[in-house]
């Protein structure tokens, strides 16, 4: 902005006509103000100004205006169309040269200036916060389930875990930051039809109920101990023993199921747990890369009582205390999982609890197994955690494939609706407020963060530059409009007969 001593100048150089002094005086002002100060300056002091086209003229001609002759007057008269021209020829040069590149554009330029850099940080912010966001999206995604009995839960320097700090789970147990964790979800679409799949046989599944089998809570999960004498002896290239089997499940709101299918959740799921008969026992084989099968099913509410399911949800009452047990009558526990075991997903995994060993070749069933509402009531109510707390939603949440592939051993062909007719889990009617896992490239469909926030930041980058064209046309109109209202109220007259 002209100071005022500045204004003062300039005004006093106008009063005197000494244009010499008013031109050099206005080069003092910034080049921004310097139409809209001249057109005030001789506005204010009411002086006609007298010069041709900002050339310097002399101080005579101060006379010559206070006292013209009448031949001056007629000269004047005819020249002043012709000087008039030239003035606004002048004028329009000012303003557009000079005016426009260093006032007129001086501020929309420094505002443009100020939002590229406002921009370029957004777009810096943004990245940061997508690969922020990638990188702790496995962890993040990270929720669980417990695989593993007792002794069998090696703990970290820390011991204790759970469902509400999965996030956290890697800092004691770097396992659960691998590339091959468990659950994931199944993307239907994705799957991959592998003929070569070997149908699975199970043996001695069938108890006599002189057997007694072991129930725990143990804090993490509902777990039933099973007999070295239950095996699966077809399906995989050795020969798997059973050791335990538990459950995952939600709450009436939310289901628990640890697995998803196209991103959708069961109200709960069974995992019945196996170890390669090459190994002495569970915990030897639990860290080996062939040491664990897992068979997974969905369970979902049907209208009948499962009378399967309740010889073991009947005592469920007897270990609702964390770490109590109680023993049950053998059964066929091959009737806990699906009719059909033929059809089923595989691929490689882990431990869903930590220590997250990725040395589980899991087999997701596609059909699913119904309980009543009341079962699963009983599954979701009746047991407790540490500190007394409610035991549920003890599922860990979907896993970054990172490039694994899941196998089927059915073929899944596009339905009317480029859905697969062949897949129940897609007359499902889960929620969908589920916890889906998608790839940070998006292989996984859908709309990660990083896709929200460029989005967003699109959009904001597209008001910025609006914005500023905006402005720029009204500083421009308002310049036009000076230089309008100059033309209307600055009168020329010439100074010499020379110029004529
Ligand atoms: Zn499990």
């Amino acid at each position: 902005m002209a100071s005022p001593v500045v204004t003062e100048g300039l005004r006093s150089a106008v009063h005197s006509l000494d244009i010499g002094t008013f031109l050099t005086k206005r080069k003092e002002v910034a080049g921004g103000q310097r139409a809209l100060l001249t057109y005030q300056v001789f506005q204010a002091v009411g002086v006609q100004m007298s010069s041709e086209g900002g050339q310097s003229c002399n101080k005579d001609v101060k006379g010559r205006l206070k006292k013209p002759s009448p031949g001056d007057q007629l000269l004047n008269r005819r020249s002043q169309a012709v000087g008039r021209r030239r003035r606004e020829e002048h004028q329009e040069e000012e303003l557009e040269d000079k005016g426009r590149d260093q006032g007129g554009l001086r501020e929309p330029l420094a505002l443009a200036s100020d939002m590229l850099l406002w921009s370029l940080a957004a777009v810096f912010l943004h990245s940061l916060v997508v690969s922020t966001a990638s990188s702790s999206s496995s962890s993040e995604e990270d929720e669980s389930s417990s695989e593993k009995d007792g002794e069998e839960r090696s703990k970290g320097s820390h011991g204790h875990w759970g469902y509400s700090d999965q996030d956290t789970w890697a800092l004691d147990f770097h396992h659960c930051n691998g590339k091959s964790q468990s659950p994931i979800n199944i993307d239907t679409r994705r799957t991959i039809f592998d003929p070569s799949l070997a149908p699975i046989r199970l043996e001695g599944y069938d108890l006599t109920d002189e057997e007694s089998l072991k129930l725990l809570n143990n804090g993490h999960t509902l777990q039933l101990s099973l007999p070295a004498s239950m095996r699966i002896i077809s399906g995989f290239d050795n020969i798997f023993t059973a050791a335990q089997l538990h459950f995952h499940w939600g709450t009436k709101e939310v289901p628990g199921s640890e697995h998803t299918v196209d991103n959708v959740h069961f109200p709960a799921e069974i995992h019945v747990v196996h170890y390669n008969s090459k190994y002495a026992n569970f915990s030897e084989a639990a860290s080996k890369p062939d040491g664990l099968v897992v068979l997974g099913g969905f369970i979902q509410i049907g209208l009948h009582e499962n009378e399967n399911y309740e010889k073991i949800l009947s005592s469920i009452k007897d270990v609702s205390i964390e770490e109590s047990d109680t023993e049950i009558p053998g059964f066929n526990v091959r009737h806990l999982l699906p009719n059909n075991l033929d059809r089923f997903y595989r691929y490689n995994g882990s431990l869903t609890t930590p220590p997250c060993f990725q040395t589980v070749n899991w087999t997701i069933f596609n059909e699913t197994i119904r309980v009543s509402r009341t079962q699963l009531a009983a599954l979701e109510d009746s047991l407790k955690a540490e500190h007394n707390r409610h035991l549920s939603k003890n599922f860990r949440a979907p896993q970054l494939l990172h490039g694994r592939q899941v196998l089927s051993s059915f073929s899944t062909l596009p339905g009317p609706e480029g859905r697969h007719v062949n897949v129940p889990f897609s007359t499902n009617d889960g929620s969908s407020d589920d916890v889906s896992a998608k790839e940070p490239g998006g292989a996984d469909g859908g709309f990660s963060r990083g896709d929200v926030l460029a989005t967003a930041f699109g959009i904001l980058f597209c008001v910025t530059l609006l914005s500023f064209t905006v402005y720029a046309c009204q500083q421009r109109r308002r310049s036009s409009r000076v230089k309008k209202e100059m033309r209307e109220n600055v009168i020329y007259k010439p100074a010499t007969r020379e110029d004529v």
